[in-house]
């Protein structure tokens, strides 16, 4: 399909039909589209700040439906949550994410989203090495993302927080801010990394929010990433307030395997 400037994909519009019922009729095409292969993994680049260089790339997932187009995340993570088939599909995304990042040039580093859904599943640390050998991918290019909403998982999701530290796994908390217990977790949860959520990017207001985020990052030892940046001005900010690596519209748009792979050694301007 069409890049439409928004991420490559045509947007859902809630609302557009009825939740329950409409996610269980979805869930159940989304198992034939993992068993027909219908999901393909973008990948959107993750720069370094201020020099743009590319130094890894977010995996984004998306559905190739036969009827509907390429769809977003957003048409159907839902259903897959509720039904328990996040769990197939992100060891699909993640086989596929690691395969693909076995192939850059250099030491660029690849994001996986994992649910909390996945995160509490017993044995989750050896599913992530197996990915690993298969792909002959080192640990450390592997980045875990995780959402606040993994605090509610209980000592399970801890334990296998602590099995991909082991593995040499980074794990980065994303959309940060935006959930309930955000330092608790930051407090008990061995995290590499933190992921200013994009609805925090400056955007001519007070930065006061990207500010004492970024001075957390530095008091906590963990690097600081922005996403959603989507002007040069935010890009400039984020460098000021110390922003060492960004994400965004403004640097690149979630592409294809393909196309990121000749970028890989490119410098985007900042
Ligand atoms: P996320 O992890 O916060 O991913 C970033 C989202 O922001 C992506 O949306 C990306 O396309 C979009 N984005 C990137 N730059 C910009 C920008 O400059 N401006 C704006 N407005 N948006 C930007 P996408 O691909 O639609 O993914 C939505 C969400 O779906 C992701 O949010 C993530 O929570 C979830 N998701 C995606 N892939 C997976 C997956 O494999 N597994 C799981 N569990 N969740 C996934
Ligand atoms: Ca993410
Ligand atoms: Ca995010
Ligand atoms: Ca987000």
């Amino acid at each position: 399909a069409k890049d439409r400037g928004d991420g490559g994909y045509e947007r859902y519009r809630p609302g557009m039909e009825a939740r329950g019922a409409e996610n269980s009729r979805r869930a159940a095409a989304l198992r034939v589209a993992l068993l027909e292969d219908q999901l393909v993994v973008y990948f959107q680049p993750v720069v370094t700040l201020p020099d743009g260089r590319i130094t890894g790339a977010e995996a984004l997932v998306r559905w190739q439906h036969p009827a509907e187009g390429l769809l977003g995340p957003g048409a159907f993570i839902e259903a897959a949550e509720q039904t328990g088939l996040i769990v197939p599909l992100g060891a699909w995304v993640l086989r596929a994410a690691t395969r693909e990042a076995a192939t850059w040039p250099g030491e660029q580093s690849v994001s996986v989203n994992v649910s909390a859904r996945q995160l509490r599943e017993p044995g989750f640390p050896s599913l992530v090495a197996a990915a690993l050998t298969e792909s002959g991918l080192p640990a450390r290019r592997l980045t875990v993302e995780i959402t606040e909403s993994v605090a509610v998982g209980g000592g399970a999701t801890m334990e296998n927080l602590r099995g991909l530290r082991d593995l040499g796994v980074r794990l980065s908390l994303d959309d940060f801010g935006t959930g309930a217990s955000t330092l608790t977790l930051l407090a008990t949860c061995p995290v590499h990394q933190i992921k200013l959520d994009r609805s925090f990017v400056p955007d001519g207001r007070p930065d006061a929010i990207a500010d004492a985020v970024a001075q957390m990052a530095r008091a906590f030892g963990l690097e600081a990433v922005a996403e959603g940046v989507e002007t040069a001005e935010q890009a400039a900010r984020l460098t000021r307030l110390g922003y060492e690596k960004a994400q965004g519209f403004h640097f690149a748009r979630p592409m294809p395997a393909a196309e990121l792979r000749a970028r890989l050694t490119t410098t985007v301007a900042v």
